[in-house]
């Protein structure tokens, strides 16, 4: 309990799978969450549980490849809480085509949605993430951003830019001496609404399940429980690390 204690963490696709996991943690480990998402109605919804918790917490609709929706959500969030110790980049969707099939938007829109919004956010937030002395950032990557897989080119192309520049603003910010540190996720078959239309399909469910040593796909709370470590100061000699939470997919 309290592992967040004192802190305030913004979380971006808070309204659903992983995200809602990372705000219900976070709350019960005594953050001041604020969600994040563009769908105001499941956002609403998001905020209601998470104050069944505790009381507080907070929701901002804004969509994240949007560069002034990021200005006013930091603005709300200085004005309200006068600053922000942790950001959770966890806004994103799969998009799974063949390339000769994917249009030159579908592409852009993937990269915006999985890669330009880190990079949005990270530069948004880092002002308040560095006057907290001790900022954490965590950025949702995939094992898709590790191993490649077949018809998600542009999905693995955003996940893996996702890992690198998370390594490159983690060395930015030690040579800076900032105090924030910066690390990416990997998670392998998660359980979410995003992703319950595919597990649906028994055979599709099988074929995943085969190549997943642990046999089972994650629930969100076992990825929001790396999140949790990552964003508190327990990890505070992580910055620029890759932590996959994958059932054992890429150890094969
Ligand atoms: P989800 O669809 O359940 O939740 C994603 C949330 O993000 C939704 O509430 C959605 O409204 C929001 N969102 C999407 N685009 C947005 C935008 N432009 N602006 C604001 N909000 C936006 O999905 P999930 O499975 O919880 O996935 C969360 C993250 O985890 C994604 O980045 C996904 O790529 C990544 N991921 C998921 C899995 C998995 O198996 N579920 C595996 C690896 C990585």
């Amino acid at each position: 309990m309290n592992r967040l204690a004192e802190k305030t963490a913004l979380v971006t696709g808070a309204a659903s799978g992983i995200g809602l996991a990372v705000a219900r943690y976070f709350a019960e480990e005594g953050a001041q969450v604020i969600l994040a998402d563009r769908n105001e109605p499941l956002l609403a919804e998001a905020l209601v549980a998470v104050r069944q918790i505790t009381p507080g917490h907070s929701a901002i609709c804004f969509d994240v490849t949007d560069e002034s929706g990021w200005r006013d959500a930091i603005t709300q969030i200085e004005a309200a809480f006068g600053g922000l110790d942790i950001l959770v980049n966890n806004a994103g969707f799969g998009r799974f085509l063949p390339i000769v099939d994917m249009t030159l938007d579908e592409w852009r829109s993937t990269l915006a949605v999985n890669l330009d919004s880190v990079f949005l956010g990270t530069k948004a937030a880092l002002p308040l993430l560095v006057k907290s002395g001790r900022g954490s950032i965590v950025n949702m990557s995939s094992i898709r951003g590790l191993v490649a897989g077949p018809n998600a080119a542009a999905y693995c192309a955003a996940k893996a830019g996702v890992r690198l520049f998370t390594k490159a603003v983690a060395l930015e910010c030690a040579e800076a001496k900032n105090g924030v540190r910066v690390n990416s996720v990997h998670p392998g078959h998660v359980e979410t609404p995003l992703t319950a239309p595919a597990y649906a399909k028994p055979e599709l469910a099988r074929e995943f399940l085969n190549h997943t040593p642990l046999g089972r796909f994650a629930q969100p709370r076992e990825v929001a429980a790396a999140i949790l470590f990552l964003a508190s100061d327990e990890a505070s000699y992580m910055t620029g690390a890759e932590v996959t939470i994958d059932g054992g997919i890429t150890a094969q």
